[in-house]
């Protein structure tokens, strides 16, 4: 699901991604944990393409990065969902347009929209907000939008950036046993955390970044 071979990158003089490969199969969960600054943010960027790496391949859902065009990268992006460190939601939108759109986008007939929206708003406890803008709920109501969003498309792969930073352990194990769930019905599920914690108390895979590099990854003998 998510091949990263020999990877590097560098914002201009600083060196943050130095030869880094790790592996993700179809269906597993596993985390990317390391302090704030590893380059956590700037690995995902490079698996949804957002970024495109100094050396190194990737291939992400089946599709190889280098190969990304304008053609195909529409097509990339709907097999995966994001969940962003900043949210990146519309601002002029409700709620509920906001999880409108990518069902919109991905040709959703109406409605079937009509109830998705209506289911997810339902299981992320938003249904009450849902004619609110993002700058009008809390900041653990955005946080859940943002997760409701990337999921509302069912993707092959959810890539959730820091999903549940400034949550409390309530909400986090929350969100973590609802991505859980989506993971059992076959979502390849990974996140980025400086949370070792919260990482440790999931039992899943964890994959430590640091200084660069993969500093510590169970299954790395399998690269
Ligand atoms: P993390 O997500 O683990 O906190 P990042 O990938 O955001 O780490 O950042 C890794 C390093 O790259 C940090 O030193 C950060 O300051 C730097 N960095 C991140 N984004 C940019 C950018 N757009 N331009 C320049 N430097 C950046
Ligand atoms: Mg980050």
């Amino acid at each position: 699901m998510i091949q990263v071979h020999q990877v590097s990158f560098s914002y201009d003089e600083l060196s943050v991604l130095e030869k880094v490969s790790l592996r993700v199969e179809r269906g597993e969960f596993a985390f990317l944990v390391g302090p704030s600054g590893s380059g956590k943010t700037t690995l995902l960027r490079l698996l949804y393409g957002d970024l495109a790496p100094l050396g190194g391949e990737l291939n992400v859902v089946g599709q190889q990065l280098a190969e990304l065009n304008k053609v195909n990268l529409p097509y990339f992006r709907q097999k995966i969902g994001i969940v962003f460190q900043d949210f990146k939601l519309l601002r002029d939108k409700t709620v509920k347009e906001n999880l409108a759109l990518p069902q919109k986008l991905a040709g959703t007939a109406p409605r079937l929209l009509k109830d998705n929206v209506n289911e997810i708003l339902h299981q992320m406890g938003l249904s009450h907000h849902q004619h609110a803008r993002p700058s009008e709920i809390s900041n653990n109501e955005r946080r859940k939008l943002a997760i409701a969003r990337a999921i509302i498309n069912k993707p092959l792969l959810l890539i959730a950036d820091a999903p549940t930073e400034g949550l409390d352990l309530r909400l986090s194990l929350e969100v973590m046993a609802l991505l859980d769930a989506l993971n059992f019905q076959g979502m390849t599920v990974f996140i980025a955390t400086a949370d070792r914690k919260l990482a440790e108390k999931c039992n899943k895979r964890i994959i430590e970044l640091r200084d660069g590099a993969i500093h510590w990854d169970p299954s790395s003998a399998s690269i």
